[in-house]
């Protein structure tokens, strides 16, 4: 039985998709049949940022409903042959998918899968509740801007709802120039979040760079934001790694 986590963050932008792409692409790299699943109804992009919409036929919504069955409809990227990818449906065919379906789904994907990602939409609306409602796990990505830390904290209140097995923090966007402040901003993350941190993530331009080139970021730099995503898929898996330097 494989473990599912959904990473939320409430404010947009906080790096959440590219997230998702990063330690999915790190499991699938260790050896881990992983399953990202984009919950972003009707804005996906988590198919760009993996390289992979060209392949994207079916959605979750065609899984839910029965009209196409997992394994057909979670295609594989071309590099990683243990990355899987399912995409989110239109609004207007997501718009009766409950949470007890959801719930039913994702647990069916943990006995094909190792992991499964599931990329929340920004907000705390039916999109994120829909997205957390499978998952038995969370993981939470802010930067260090008050306003993202703000979002995140409303976040966890918001999945104190749910059974969670653990919660845990990523703060994503730490700035090396900043390295006087970092102790105390992640410190102020932690606190102000009130979860366990699963890892940093540098403010890295090749970031966008690779989602700009379709390609997974581990497939082009080991460093930096790569090396951070590494580090995190790592944890996931229960090894220890210790935080890396910005
Ligand atoms: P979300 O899914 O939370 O809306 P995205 O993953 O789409 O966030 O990221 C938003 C923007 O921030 C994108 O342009 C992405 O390339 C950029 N970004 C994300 N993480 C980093 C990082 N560590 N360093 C630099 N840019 C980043
Ligand atoms: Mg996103």
């Amino acid at each position: 039985m494989g473990t599912s986590y959904v990473v939320a963050s409430g404010k947009g932008g906080t790096g959440k998709t590219s997230f998702v792409a990063g330690v999915g692409a790190a499991l699938a790299r260790l050896g881990h049949r992983t399953l990202c699943v984009d919950a972003d109804i009707g804005l996906r992009n988590l198919d760009l940022v993996l390289g992979m919409s060209d392949r994207v036929l079916m959605n979750f919504a065609d899984v839910i409903t029965g009209r196409c069955t997992l394994e057909k409809a979670a295609v594989h990227h071309p590099h990683l042959p243990n990355l899987y990818l399912l995409t989110a449906p239109m609004a207007r065919d997501a718009a009766h998918i409950q949470k007890e379906d959801m719930r039913a789904f994702v647990q069916a994907a943990t006995r094909q899968f190792d992991f499964c990602i599931i990329d929340a939409p920004a907000g705390l609306g039916s999109g994120f509740r829909l997205a957390a409602a499978g998952a038995d796990r969370a993981i939470i990505v802010t930067t260090t801007d008050s306003s993202s830390l703000r979002d995140a904290q409303h976040t966890v209140m918001e999945l104190s709802d749910y059974a969670m097995r653990s919660r845990h923090l990523v703060v994503n966007r730490v700035e090396k120039k900043l390295l006087r402040k970092l102790h105390r901003s992640i410190d102020d993350a932690i606190d102000t979040a009130g979860l366990p941190l699963i890892g940093i993530v540098p403010e890295d331009p090749k970031v966008r760079l690779a989602t700009n080139r379709e390609i997974p970021l581990i497939l082009m730099e080991s460093r930096g934001a790569a090396q951070a995503y590494t580090n995190i898929a790592q944890r996931l898996c229960g090894n220890r790694v210790p935080l890396m330097k910005i």
